[in-house]
C-alpha cells in the first residue's frame, strides 16, 4: 500500500491550497482526491453520499473497493478502475458512469469525472461524481418500453418501418421484413429512397418530407423492391413527436402486389375475353350485381336476337322480350333455379339450358344457353341450334316421309350398295328389305333397255347430280313394269358423292294417260312436235352432253315466209296443213338426235346436236342441213286442193359452249331470222353479233321517229315531172327529214323502219295532207293551179280498211280537186290479195284520184292482174333507165314495158332520167312523160315553185 501523505500541510496552504481545498469540501457534489490510485482526500458530501460517518472509512482504499466487484459492462471494477485512471492521468480529464456501492451495500449509478491535476509537485486525480441512478432508471424504463414496443409491432401482421427526421429507417417490425422475405434490421439506418424506381424517388422522399414537417399524413401506392424482392404497397404515413421532441415518420403498408397482379392478370384475361366475345359466333350477356345490370352484349347477341346493350338494359328487362310468354318465362325460371342447385351440388360451372328466345325481329330461335358466374359478374353464353334443330326436325320429317312414302325408296352407297329401302319399295317390287341390303339395285333390271341407256343415265347423274325418267324393272315374280324414277346424287360437305337416293313409282297403270298428259305439256297439239317447253329441257340436256363430249350444237330458228298472207287468203285451216306438212319435212331433214320443236305460229326451232367438235366444220354441217332444209321447204305444197309454194327464213347460232344462256341463244337465233327476212327471205344467215348492234340502232331511230311527228321535223320535196314537150305535168312529193342529230334523211333509210314499227300510218296521213294543202295553196297561182302532185303510199298504208274513206275526207276537206292526185303504189300491195286490191283501186278511181305503179319491173308482177288493174300510169323503175346506154337488155325490157303499156292503154312514166342520151332514147321508144335529175333533183316547195317561173 503506497504511503499516505496528507495533502493538508501548512506547506500546502502556503502553496495557495486552501481556495482549492475550501472549494473541494464545500462542494455539495461528492468529490475527492486520489494518488496513486487511493483516496487521499474526500469531501463531506463525498463519504455521506455513500453512508459513511468519517472520511477517513475512506482514506488509502481503491476507488474499486466502493464499487460492486463487476460493472454495468460486465468489467471487472477493479480493471475498470485501474483503465479510467491511467486514462485521465493520459488525458488529463476522462468522463465515465460507474456503480458505487454504499456502506449499506447498495449500489447506486453515477458519472465520475476524472481529472488530472498537479498539488505540490504531486499529481493526483481529481475526482467528483454526480449520482445518476434516477436518471438510468428513467433510461432503463426507456429501454424497456421501446422493447414493449418493439415487441407489439412485431406482433402486427401489418408491415410497420419507423423513420426519423433525416428519413433514415429506424426500426421496422418483422411483418416488414417478412414481406420482402429478407432478413431483419437489412436497411436499418438507410433511406428508402434508393429502393423505389428511379422516377417514383423524388417524389417518394418530396412525400416523406411533406409527412414530417407539415404533420399531413398521407397514403399512396408506391414500389418498393428490397433484397430483390418487388412489392407494390399501399403505404400510409403519419408523423410522430415523442417527449424529447424529436420528429418520426410512421408508416404503415398495405400490401397489394398480388391484388395488383391479379387485377392485371384479370385485366388480360379480361381483354383476351372481350376479343374472343367479339368474333365467337355465341351470343354472350354479361351483367353484375344483384339486380343484373347489363355491361355487355357482344356482336353475335346483337345478330341473333337483333337486340343491342340498349335495348336490353338489365336481365329483368331482357328476359320478358326474349320469353314473352309469361308461362313460358315461368317454367324456364324454374328450370334455371333446379339447374343452380344441382350445379352448385356438383360444383359443375357452367349451368346449360335449351330456350326458344324470341328475337326483336318476331322470330324465334333454338337457343343452348350456359351460364355462369366469375366474381360479382353473370356470364350467359346462347349457341344458337335453330339450323341444327331445323335439320334434326327435317330428319325427322324425312325418316317419316321415307318410311311412310307411297313411292318406292332406295338409299344405296356411293358404290351402289343398298343401304335402306321403304315399305313401298317392297310392296312394288315384291322384295323385303332383308334380301335386298347391300345388293346393287341392278338386279332390279328388266333387260328390256339397251346398255347404252344405262351408261347415259350415270352420265347425267355424274354431271348433274341426278337423273329422271321412265325405266323398266322386273318384280320379284318376273314382271316387267314401268316406273318412273329419279336418281339423285346425295354429296357430302367436300363435294363427294357419298350415297345416292332413288325414288321410283309404278307407272304400268298410269303410263297410258301419263303419256297423253306429257304429251299435252311438252307436245304442240297441231304438229306432234315438241314444244317450247320440251326443247328447252332438252337444249339443257344436249348442253349438258356437249359439256363432257365437247361436241357443239346449233339452233336454227325458223320462219315460213308470209305465212300470214296464207291463211289470211287461204284460212287457217289451210294455214295449219301448212305447218303440219312443214313439221313432217323438217323431222325428215334431219337426225335422230337432233330436235324439231314449234316454238309457235309460224316459227319452228331445230336443234342440231353431236356436231364436230371443230366450230368451222360444225358451222360447215349447220349451213348444209339448213340448206337442205330451205330446198325441201320450197319444194311446192299439196293443201287440200291448193298447190301451194312457200319458203322460209332460216337464222342459226352456234352452241359453241355449255355456260351460253339459253334464252340469248334463242334470242342470237332470232335476231339471225330477222336478218335473213331482211335480205329478200328464203335465206339462211347465222346470228352475227354486229346484227345485234344494228338491232339496236334500229330501235333508237324508232324512238327518234316517234319524237319527229311531234317535232315536225318532216318535209315534203318535190321533184318535176315533164312531158315529151318539156311542158310541166307536175310533181312527186317525196318526203325528208329534218333529224336533229343527223344531216337530212332520205326516205330511204326511215320508212322500212317506219313500215315495221306501224308509224307509217301517222307519217303516210301527214305526207298526204300536206300534198293536199300544197293543192290547195296551188289553186291560187296560174302558174301551178294545173299541177298534179304524185303522192307515194305505202303497201300497210293501202290495206288500211279505210283507207278509201279516208282519201275521200281529206280531198273534201281541203277542197282540191281529186283529178290532181296520183297515187304512187307498188307491187307488193297488191302481191297479198289480188282482189282486195283491185276492189280498192277501182274506189279509189272512182272517187278521181289517179294511180300509179311505180317501181315497174322490179316485182313479179304477172302481166295476168296487171290487165285488171285500174291504172293510168306506169312508171318504169330508175334501175332500168340507168344502164339504159350500156346494157342492151335493160334497152328490150324498157322497150317491151312501153309496149305492153300500149298495149294495155297506160300511160308510161320513166323515173331516174339523168342525161339527154336516156331522154333521147326514151322518146325513141314512144315513152312521153319523164322524171329525173335531167328535169329537176326534189326541192322544197317554195323553191320548186320559183323554179318553175324560170
Ligand atoms: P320512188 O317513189 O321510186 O322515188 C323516186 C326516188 O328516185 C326518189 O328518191 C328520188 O329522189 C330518186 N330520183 C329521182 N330522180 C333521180 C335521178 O335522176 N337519179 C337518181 N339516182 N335518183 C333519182 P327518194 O326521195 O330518196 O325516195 C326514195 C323512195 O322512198 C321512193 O322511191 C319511195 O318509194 C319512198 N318514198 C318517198 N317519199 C315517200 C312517202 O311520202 N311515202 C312513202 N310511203 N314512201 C315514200
Ligand atoms: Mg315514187
Ligand atoms: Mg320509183
Amino acid at each position: 500500500m503506497a504511503n499516505y501523505k496528507s495533502l493538508t500541510t501548512e506547506a500546502d496552504s502556503k502553496q495557495g491550497y486552501d481556495w482549492f481545498k475550501q472549494l473541494y469540501f464545500l462542494s455539495p457534489d461528492p468529490a475527492w482526491i486520489i494518488e496513486g490510485n487511493r483516496f487521499v482526500e474526500c469531501n463531506d458530501a463525498a463519504f455521506k453520499a455513500l453512508g459513511y460517518t468519517s472520511p477517513r472509512e475512506l482514506l488509502n482504499l481503491h476507488p474499486s473497493k466502493l464499487s460492486p466487484s463487476v460493472q454495468a459492462d460486465g468489467e471487472d471494477s477493479f480493471t475498470k478502475a485501474e483503465s479510467m485512471m491511467a486514462t485521465a492521468l493520459k488525458n488529463g480529464l476522462h468522463r465515465f458512469e460507474w456503480i458505487h456501492t454504499r456502506a449499506d451495500g447498495s449500489n447506486f449509478d453515477v458519472e465520475v469525472t476524472l481529472s488530472s491535476i498537479a498539488i505540490n509537485d504531486r499529481q493526483v486525480i481529481y475526482c467528483i461524481w454526480r449520482d445518476i441512478s434516477e436518471r438510468k432508471q428513467i433510461e432503463h424504463k426507456l429501454d424497456n418500453e421501446r422493447e414493449r414496443i418493439k415487441s407489439i409491432l412485431n406482433k402486427v401482421t401489418e408491415p410497420i418501418f419507423v423513420k426519423d427526421n433525416k428519413h433514415r429507417l429506424v426500426h421496422a417490425n418483422e411483418a416488414f421484413y417478412e414481406m420482402f422475405g429478407m432478413e431483419e434490421n437489412f436497411v436499418i439506418g438507410k433511406t428508402l429512397a434508393e429502393h423505389v424506381p428511379e422516377n417514383e424517388r423524388e417524389q417518394f422522399l418530396a412525400i416523406d418530407r411533406l409527412v414530417l414537417d407539415t404533420g399531413v399524413s398521407d397514403k399512396r401506392e408506391e414500389t418498393l423492391t428490397l433484397d430483390g424482392n418487388t412489392r407494390t404497397i399501399i403505404s400510409s404515413k403519419t408523423r410522430h413527436v415523442d417527449k424529447f421532441g424529436d420528429r418520426f415518420l410512421v408508416g404503415s403498408i398495405n400490401d397489394i402486389t398480388e391484388r395488383k397482379r391479379a387485377e392485371e392478370e384479370l385485366e388480360k384475361s379480361d381483354a383476351l375475353f372481350r376479343s374472343m366475345a367479339e368474333t365467337l359466333p355465341v351470343a354472350i350477356y354479361v351483367s353484375s350485381g344483384l339486380d343484373q345490370i347489363c355491361d355487355y352484349v357482344n356482336p353475335s347477341f346483337t345478330k341473333f336476337f337483333g337486340y343491342t346493350k340498349e335495348e336490353v338494359p338489365s336481365i329483368s328487362k331482357w328476359w320478358p322480350l326474349a320469353y314473352p310468354d309469361p308461362d313460358y318465362q315461368q317454367s324456364l325460371v324454374d328450370e334455371w333455379q333446379s339447374k343452380v342447385k344441382v350445379a352448385i351440388d356438383n360444383e359443375s360451372e357452367i349451368i346449360p339450358m335449351e330456350a326458344v328466345v324470341t328475337c326483336k325481329n318476331g322470330t324465334t330461335k333454338s337457343i343452348s344457353w350456359g351460364f355462369t358466374t366469375l366474381g360479382e359478374k353473370n356470364y350467359a353464353f346462347g349457341l344458337d341450334l335453330t339450323e341444327r334443330k331445323e335439320a334434326e326436325r327435317d330428319q325427322a320429317i324425312a325418316a317419316t316421309a321415307f318410311i311412310n312414302a307411297q313411292e318406292g325408296m332406295i338409299v344405296t352407297d356411293q358404290d351402289g350398295g343398298i343401304l335402306k329401302v321403304n315399305k313401298a319399295f317392297s310392296r312394288i317390287t315384291g322384295y323385303s328389305s332383308d334380301e335386298v341390303i347391300s345388293r346393287n339395285p341392278r338386279f332390279l333390271q328388266s333387260g328390256r333397255e339397251d346398255p347404252k341407256f344405262y351408261t347415259e343415265m350415270w352420265d347425267v347423274i355424274n354431271s348433274l347430280g341426278y337423273w329422271d325418267g321412265e325405266i323398266w324393272n322386273r318384280r320379284k315374280n318376273g314382271k316387267a313394269y314401268p316406273e318412273f324414277l329419279t336418281i339423285t346424287a346425295v354429296k357430302d360437305g367436300l363435294g363427294k358423292v357419298s350415297n345416292y337416293v332413288a325414288t321410283f313409282s309404278d307407272i304400268s297403270l298410269s303410263k297410258a294417260s301419263a303419256d297423253e298428259i306429257k304429251h299435252l305439256a311438252f307436245y304442240d297439239p297441231l304438229t306432234r312436235l315438241p314444244n317450247r317447253r320440251l326443247l328447252l329441257d332438252r337444249l339443257h340436256s344436249a348442253m349438258a352432253r356437249m359439256d363432257r363430249s365437247g361436241k357443239e350444237c346449233s339452233l336454227l330458228f325458223l320462219d315460213l315466209d308470209n305465212f300470214k298472207n296464207l291463211n289470211d287468203t287461204l284460212g287457217h285451216n289451210v294455214g295449219d296443213l301448212l305447218l303440219q306438212q312443214v313439221a313432217g319435212r323438217l323431222i325428215s331433214s334431219v337426225r335422230k338426235c337432233d330436235t324439231v320443236a314449234r316454238f309457235g305460229g309460224d316459227e319452228f326451232i331445230v336443234m342440231l346436236a353431236d356436231l364436230d367438235k371443230r366450230s368451222l366444220v360444225a358451222v360447215e354441217q349447220t349451213n348444209l342441213i339448213a340448206r337442205k332444209i330451205l330446198d325441201f321447204l320450197n319444194q311446192p305444197y299439196q293443201l287440200d286442193t291448193h298447190v301451194y309454194k312457200n319458203s322460209a327464213s332460216i337464222g342459226i347460232t352456234m352452241v359453241e359452249n355449255a355456260d351460253q344462256s339459253v334464252n340469248v341463244l334463242l334470242k342470237q337465233a332470232d335476231i339471225a331470222m330477222y336478218q335473213s327476212k331482211n335480205e329478200g327471205r328464203n335465206t339462211i344467215r347465222f346470228f352475227d353479233p354486229v346484227m345485234q348492234e344494228k338491232l339496236n340502232a334500229r330501235t333508237k331511230l324508232e324512238d327518234d321517229l316517234r319524237q319527229a311527228l311531234d317535232e315536225q321535223e318532216f318535209e315534203l320535196y318535190f321533184q318535176i315531172q315533164v312531158n315529151d314537150e318539156n311542158h310541166t305535168l307536175g310533181a312527186e312529193a317525196l318526203i325528208r327529214w329534218h333529224h336533229p342529230r343527223r344531216q337530212l334523211l332520205s326516205p330511204e333509210e326511215f320508212i322500212p323502219q317506219a313500215e315495221t314499227s306501224g308509224l307509217i300510218f301517222p307519217i303516210g296521213q301527214w305526207v298526204l295532207e300536206s300534198a293536199c294543202k300544197t293543192l290547195q295553196s296551188w289553186e291560187q297561182s296560174v302558174r301551178t293551179r294545173d299541177l298534179v302532185i304524185s303522192v307515194n303510199v305505202s303497201a300497210h298504208q293501202f290495206r288500211q280498211p279505210n283507207f278509201v274513206e279516208h282519201i275521200e275526207a281529206l280531198i273534201g276537206n281541203y277542197g282540191v280537186n281529186p283529178n290532181r292526185l296520183k297515187l304512187e303504189l307498188t307491187e307488193t300491195l297488191i302481191l297479198v290479195d289480188v282482189e282486195e286490191a283491185i276492189t280498192r283501186m277501182n274506189a279509189l278511181k272512182k272517187i278521181g284520184v289517179h294511180l300509179v305503179l311505180d317501181d315497174f319491173g322490179t316485182g313479179y308482177s304477172s302481166l295476168q292482174y296487171l290487165k285488171r288493174l285500174p291504172l293510168e300510169l306506169i312508171k318504169i323503175d330508175k334501175s332500168f333507165i340507168q344502164d339504159i346506154e350500156t346494157d342492151a337488155d335493160d334497152r328490150a325490157i324498157v322497150s317491151t314495158i312501153i309496149a305492153m303499156a300500149k298495149n294495155l292503154n297506160v300511160q308510161v312514166i320513166a323515173e331516174g332520167v339523168e342525161t339527154k342520151a336516156q331522154e333521147k332514147f326514151l322518146r325513141s321508144r314512144d315513152c312521153r312523160q319523164f322524171q329525173g335529175y335531167l328535169f329537176g333533183k326534189p326541192v322544197p316547195v317554195e323553191q320548186f315553185v320559183e323554179s318553175l317561173k324560170g
